[in-house]
């Protein structure tokens, strides 16, 4: 089957220096598709532009000035971590309209599953909060689309980036629409993702973090995956699966403790793309970290690879 792989040259434009969320990841993992197995199977296009509306459904005016703002003034940095300039908020917007453009594909029924290399990545991003590298939620405003324009009714989230992703669990802490879960090394950045944040009122119940120890590898994630999130998904039988794709647990990454292989996210997608009979295995996965061009390249590719079967 063929996968729909969105990528341009645009989201190179988000220029960072020398922070590890470079523009290169994006010319590793390209030069890594280049030469891959599975070449014919993917489908390339390039990212539309979000729309406010699009961005209104997650943040606020406030949120979405600050960044347009801060772009014009060229304000070189949000916080400590998250770097800007002139260019990067007209790049977000290609980054969330990436999303927004798999849905449309996917739903018309031109694919069942897309790959989004886009960057800044999203999942740090909270309702009127940029941080970590990440200006808009960008999972969270497709998952927002999917359900205002597409009619979907519930959405998993599998975010399995070394790092909390605060901003998506914050977005959506008090909807059962939206079931979020997160596997990270944890205590680790942002400090969020305990096992007992589990939502709030009517999103009880509908978050999920799965806390992981330094040193973890292959077979602790594994061992989650097959006795809590298979579970997990089939209860919820969603109609949709976003992915949060980081790529900073593997053994080579240096931002984080945790030891996976690059092999493994090709058995994290297959678990997932085979966890329930009923699901439509409608998949868009999103890039977020990964910052060590082997392991990032090589994750990514096995990833692709169970996506394209
Ligand atoms: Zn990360």
């Amino acid at each position: 089957m063929s996968l729909l792989y969105i990528y341009d040259d645009i989201f190179k434009q988000h220029e960072t220096d020398d922070h590890p969320e470079t523009k290169f990841r994006l010319d590793w993992i390209n030069a890594g598709i280049e030469h891959c197995s599975f070449r014919d199977k993917l489908v390339i296009k390039k990212p539309i532009k979000a729309k406010r509306e699009d961005l209104l459904r997650v943040h606020p005016e406030s949120h979405i000035k600050r960044i347009e703002e801060a772009s014009i003034r060229e304000i070189k940095a949000l916080d400590a971590d998250t770097v800007i300039c002139k260019n990067s908020f007209e790049v977000a917007l290609y980054a969330a309209g990436a999303g927004i453009l798999a849905s449309d594909e996917i739903m018309k029924g031109n694919f069942k599953r897309a790959f989004i290399a886009a960057r800044p990545p999203g999942h740090h991003a909270e309702t009127n909060k940029p941080m970590g590298f990440c200006l808009f939620n960008n999972v969270a405003i497709t998952a927002k689309y999917l359900q205002a324009k597409h009619q979907i009714k519930k959405i998993l989230i599998l975010d399995w980036d070394v790092h909390h992703g605060n901003g998506t669990e914050e977005i959506f802490y008090e909807d059962h629409s939206v079931y979020y879960i997160s596997l990270h090394q944890y205590p680790h950045y942002p400090g969020t993702g305990a096992s007992n944040e589990n939502g709030r009122d009517t999103g009880k119940g509908y978050n999920r973090n799965f806390p992981m120890k330094i040193h973890s590898g292959d077979k602790e994630y594994l061992e989650v995956f097959n006795n809590e999130i298979v579970p997990i998904v089939q209860n919820f039988g969603p109609d949709f699966i976003l992915i949060s794709a980081g790529f900073d647990a593997h053994a080579r990454d240096f931002l984080s403790g945790i030891n996976l292989s690059s092999e493994v996210y090709g058995e994290f997608t297959k678990i997932i793309m085979e966890s329930t009979p009923s699901f439509k295995g409608r998949i868009i996965s999103y890039l977020e970290g990964g910052y060590e061009p082997q392991g990032l390249t090589e994750g990514v590719l096995y990833h692709m690879r169970a996506l394209c079967n």
